[in-house]
């Protein structure tokens, strides 16, 4: 049957849930059903109990049904990138809804075609010892707001592959996103493999805790992510934390400024800003400074910004009024300390939506809060420096460390500075892709364990070795 966006609303709402608001309008876009630990628990005990036939399936089995799951993602694009659009506010069209309903079908087949097979590691005669990859149980999974499909399914798909079932606890921000993405798996998916239990309040530390779950992934906060390394201490749970960070970029004096401003925009404001590995603090070469802030005012002021159901908008509001107010926080703080807006910084007043304009700021302090603290929206402070060793030293002189980014014309150089920079991944003349088969995670309070590619399959199994 084709799923339509009335009918994906309809499966996936309660008349009596909770009311959530399209964050560029206001207008109420469904009623979330919001859960009791209750439910939860019950959702664990089904998931526990549909895992043995979900691991006793063939290999083939597993993999056939992921790429089943991706054929049905692609085939209800339309209506999944819709509501992902009105719930979260990211516009269909650019790096943003279409873009991540298409990564979700993606990874499922990536994952799908990538192997973590046993394998002999000593075979001398004397000793014989074999490594297997064995499921972990129940995976439970806590997803953010910013990109809730795509990291829902980074989280789903290995754990799936790996013959896991799983329990998702959604953001109460976007819980129709990830119940709507659901809801297409559990087409073609057996029942109970994958579950959605949306809720806010005690369902985290719950899962967090719970007997029954042999894993945790989650990504959003360090605070979070620092309690629930507590919570999940009691039971020894394996964790996978990615908790973002503020990811540096350094422009070196040799680039050409026009050339690479699309790309270190783009790094910076992708989904408007709210992505863990988006440029965060942009450090730039005295002798380019004043070139790549112009530049990159040229690619802002002809970025639209709007609805995201009108087709032309490429970057769209802030998700939710806190975050909003965070960035408003800082861009006003970043002002009074004398510091140069380009461009942006004054969001309209009494406009509907959390929009705030594209903002850059230019001769900051490299100690402002805008700089030291993550701001997760549109607002790009930009950092002049003098030699490369200050540039180093100002991106590895704060306690996370999730991605990175060095911009050069010389491939030798840009390589040798990354090897310097204390992140997860350093990119080089581009920031934030990432991609199935490359394994992906931070450093410091950035979190640990990785995901994507074999590393990321290893991480929701159990090695077991067989020595004999
Ligand atoms: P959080 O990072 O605080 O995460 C909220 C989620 O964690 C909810 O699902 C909540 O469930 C759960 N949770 C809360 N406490 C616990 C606990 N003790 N154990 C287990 N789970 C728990 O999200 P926010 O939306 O508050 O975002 C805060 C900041 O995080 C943002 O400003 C941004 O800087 C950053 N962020 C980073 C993201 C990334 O991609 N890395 C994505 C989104 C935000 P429950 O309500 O049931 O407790």
């Amino acid at each position: 049957m084709t799923i339509t966006y009335a009918t994906l609303l309809s499966e996936i709402t309660t008349p009596d849930g909770r009311d959530i608001f399209d964050p560029a309008t206001g207008e109420l876009v469904g009623k979330a059903p919001f859960r009791s630990v209750e439910v939860l628990d019950a959702a664990v005990a089904r998931a526990k109990a549909a895992q043995p036939s979900w691991a006793a399936r063939t290999d083939e089995e597993r993999q056939s049904l992921l790429v089943r799951a991706a054929d049905a993602i692609d085939a209800a694009t339309e209506p999944l990138a819709e509501l992902l659009s009105r719930e979260q506010g990211k516009p269909l069209n650019g790096p943003n809804a279409r873009f991540e309903v298409g990564a979700c079908a993606n990874w499922l087949r990536a994952t799908a075609a990538t192997d973590l097979p046993g394998r002999t590691l000593i075979d001398d005669g004397e000793t014989h010892a074999e490594i297997h990859y064995r499921p972990l149980g129940v995976v439970g999974a806590i997803g953010p707001w910013n990109w809730p499909m795509m990291i829902s399914i980074w989280q789903i798909a290995p754990s799936l592959r790996m013959g896991n079932t799983v329990v998702v606890k959604p953001s109460e921000y976007t819980p129709l996103s990830v119940l709507a993405l659901a809801h297409v798996l559990g087409t073609v998916l057996p029942d109970d493999v994958v579950n959605v239990v949306a809720g806010e309040g005690d369902l985290g530390a719950r899962l967090s805790s719970h007997p029954d779950i042999a894993k945790l992934m989650f990504t959003g906060s360090t605070r979070t992510g620092q309690a629930i390394i507590k919570s999940s201490a009691e039971t020894v749970k394996r964790l996978t934390l990615e908790l973002g960070g503020n990811d540096a970029g350094i422009v070196l004096a040799d680039v050409d400024p026009k050339a690479i401003a699309q790309d270190l925009f783009w790094g910076a404001f992708i989904n408007t800003g709210q992505t863990c590995a988006a440029l965060k603090r942009l450090y730039v070469h005295a002798d380019v400074y004043e070139d790549v802030c112009r530049e990159l005012v040229e690619v802002a002021k002809t970025t639209p910004m709007g609805r995201g159901l009108d087709e032309d908008n490429v970057l769209g509001p802030l998700q939710n009024k806190a975050q909003f107010d965070i960035v408003a926080g800082l861009v006003a703080e970043a002002k009074s300390s004398g510091a140069t807006i380009l461009t942006g910084g004054t969001p309209e007043a009494d406009a509907p939506g959390y929009f705030y304009p594209t903002t850059l700021v230019s001769d900051i302090d490299n100690s402002n809060p805008l700089v030291t603290q993550e701001q997760f929206g549109p607002a790009l402070p930009i950092v002049r420096f003098e030699t490369v060793d200050e540039a180093v030293d100002m991106a590895n002189g704060i306690d996370v460390g999730l991605g990175a980014s060095v911009w050069s014309a010389d491939l030798d150089t840009a390589r040798t500075v990354a090897a310097r920079i204390q992140a997860g991944t350093v990119w080089i003349n581009s920031h934030g892709g990432v991609h199935p088969m490359i394994p992906f995670g931070g450093v410091k309070k950035s979190g640990y364990g990785l995901e994507f590619g074999i590393e990321g399959l290893a991480a929701v199994s159990a090695p077991q070795v067989i020595n004999g």
